[in-house]
């Protein structure tokens, strides 16, 4: 067993091994290499200790001394360096209260989360696997690394990180895992907002979205975003559907490609539908006004996982507009693009296509139809640079005052009325025509 480590990451093992010391890459990058997939980063793992390492490595950073990782540049390219180290006892299952340095790699591994996550590995030893990983990658499953009670006691992010793992790799979760996750989900509720944030993203953008169902049954959704769990149980007997709310979410995310806006975009969209419901006579169930409903829970799903305000903002708008409740007409268009701009407009597209690919098969080509018709008029409008916004109206506030317009509100007022003219009819965007108007 032979794995390609990167040059860099060589040399600072050569270097450390030098000195006497143990070193090995370790963790994510064994992990994919194993599984022939480029690794994202190569974490390497010593018995120095971080002030060893410092003094041996001409430039080093200081990430995480405090738990034994100190970055070493080489060139431009920073490599964590962390010491083996056992992590002490959890005060409240999140942070160990303190780690010791240990001399054993033995040790260093032990502590790691999945049996697929601890190895290491360098030219000298080979692959140093412990506890099974290659043969669980071998058979796609994560398993803890010892006891998986005790091992989600001491970090109850371990739980949906066992998802998270799951979905990336296509992997099953081992049956003892599973039993301890769902016992213990609850105590997910003790994890900051950022690193669960961190998981679900990682979910979300992996190859298998529709994995958070297995968060869903292990009981975890309840804890971290119960209006998923809302929208699983939330029927739609509707000639368009055949799925409840949430198994329609899962299959639309995993019909858009895995960009983090559009996952999360489809992951809200409809979760409005449970509080907007209506059976009518007929046993039909409508969802009137459930995108502005949609908007309202993603909007503050988002804040309570303390997502950044640039995302909260720009899914809030895509759920709010994701029906794309347009004709396909140029005008129409036209005014769609007016309100929702134009950057946002061919990401609606791509969520509306998804969508719809979630839905029954019911009037399935009319509305792919209308979804290209819309992409063409787009495009011709693009094309053709045709006038959308205040900004692109061919007069300006300063040519309205130059025309011997007052500035105040009269002025907001008639350029918005040119731009309703401009949007019926693009040819009118001239100076000279708008000006005519006045
Ligand atoms: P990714 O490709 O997402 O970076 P990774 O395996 O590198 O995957 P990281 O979160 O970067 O995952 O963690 C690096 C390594 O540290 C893991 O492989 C694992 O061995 C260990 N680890 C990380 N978080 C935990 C944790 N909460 N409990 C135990 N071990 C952990
Ligand atoms: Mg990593």
């Amino acid at each position: 067993m032979r794995i390609e480590v990167p040059e860099k990451a060589e040399k600072i093992i050569d270097a450390l091994q030098e000195q006497g010391y143990d070193a090995y890459v370790v963790g994510g990058c064994v992990r994919d290499s194993l599984l022939r997939r480029s690794p994202a980063d190569w974490d390497i793992t010593t018995s120095a200790t971080p002030e060893e390492v410092k003094r041996i490595f001409r430039r080093t950073v200081d990430t995480g001394i405090q738990h034994g990782t100190v970055t070493v540049l080489m060139d431009k390219e920073g490599f964590e360096v962390t010491t083996y180290r056992i992590d002490g006892e959890y005060e409240d299952g999140r942070h160990p209260k303190e780690v010791t340095f240990t001399p054993s790699l033995e040790e260093d591994l032990k502590r790691r989360d999945f049996t697929i996550n601890a190895m290491a590995y360098n030219h000298r030893k080979g692959l140093v696997d412990i506890f099974g990983g290659e043969e669980d990658l071998k058979n796609k499953v994560v398993r803890c690394v010892g006891n998986p009670r005790e091992r989600f006691t001491e970090d109850a992010l371990r739980i949906l990180r066992a998802v998270r793992f799951s979905a990336q790799l296509g992997f099953s979760i081992e049956e003892k895992t599973q039993d301890a996750a769902r016992d213990l989900g609850e105590t997910l509720k003790k994890i900051s907002a950022e690193r669960i944030q961190t998981e679900l993203v990682k979910l979300l953008v992996s190859p298998n979205p529709q994995y958070l169902r297995k968060a869903w049954e292990l009981g975890l959704t309840r804890i971290f975003l119960p209006e998923f769990d809302k929208a699983m149980e939330t029927p739609q007997k509707n000639p368009h559907h055949c799925y409840s709310v949430g198994e329609h979410t899962l299959k639309a995310m995993e019909a858009v490609r895995p960009d983090r806006t559009l996952r999360l975009t489809l992951l809200f969209h409809d979760l409005g539908k449970g509080e907007t419901r209506m059976r009518d006579e007929k046993g039909i169930d409508h969802f009137y006004g459930h995108p502005a409903k949609s908007e309202k829970i993603a909007k503050s799903v988002l804040k309570r996982l303390r997502f950044d305000n640039d995302t909260i903002n720009m899914v809030g708008k895509l759920v709010y507009w994701h029906e794309c409740p347009w004709e396909a007409s140029p005008s129409s268009v036209r005014r769609a693009l007016s309100k929702t701009g134009i950057e946002l407009f061919p990401l609606l597209l791509e969520v509306r296509k998804a969508d719809i690919i979630a839905q029954s098969s019911y009037r399935r080509t009319e509305k792919m139809e209308w979804l290209e018709k819309l992409q063409e008029i787009y495009q011709d409008i693009l094309r053709r640079q045709e006038c959308v916004s205040i900004r692109s109206l061919a007069v300006s506030g300063k040519d309205l005052i130059d025309a011997g317009m007052k500035p105040g509100r009269e002025i907001g007022e008639t350029l918005n009325r040119f731009l309703e003219i401009v949007l019926e009819n693009p040819e009118k965007n001239t100076k000279e025509y708008l000006l005519s108007l006045l």
